[in-house]
């Protein structure tokens, strides 16, 4: 497995309280936090707080234990949230973009969460 997790992409810098981030959620192996530039009413980034570039590589590498806390914090933020559709909510869209074709920023895995609004057709093709 050829994973290069570079340490100085600024969530890794969020992670270690080198710069702030509006706190959304905290577990044991996860943070939540708003996105600096939110495309929904809600827009919520939950990462891992090891160090994982992307979905793939944290499936394959991380703990179960890692895994477990990191699926059950998305959904306690969008419970947290209030957008969960078995709750009453209106729903949301979870992202998770990868690498260069996944147009991925920040190369720290992070799951995008989307809702408040009707998020639109699933992929808009660029030609
Ligand atoms: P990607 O394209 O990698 O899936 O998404 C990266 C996301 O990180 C973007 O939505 C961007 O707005 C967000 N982002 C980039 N820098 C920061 C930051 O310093 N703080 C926060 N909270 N979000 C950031």
């Amino acid at each position: 497995m050829t994973y290069a997790y570079d340490d100085q992409n600024i969530f890794a810098k969020i992670l270690r309280g080198e710069i702030p981030c509006a706190k959304v959620y905290e577990s044991d192996h996860a943070l939540a936090f708003s996105d600096i530039a939110p495309k929904a009413p809600h827009h919520v980034l939950v990462i891992p707080k090891g160090p994982y570039v992307c979905y793939d590589h944290f499936a394959r590498a991380a703990s179960d234990a890692e895994i477990l806390d990191y699926t059950r914090a998305i959904g306690a933020v969008c419970l947290q949230l209030g957008v969960t559709p078995e709750d009453g909510g209106d729903g949301y869209r979870l992202i998770a973009n990868a690498g260069r074709d996944g147009v991925q920023e920040v190369p720290h895995l992070h799951v995008h969460i989307l809702a408040g609004r009707n998020i639109g057709p699933m992929v808009v093709m660029r030609p």
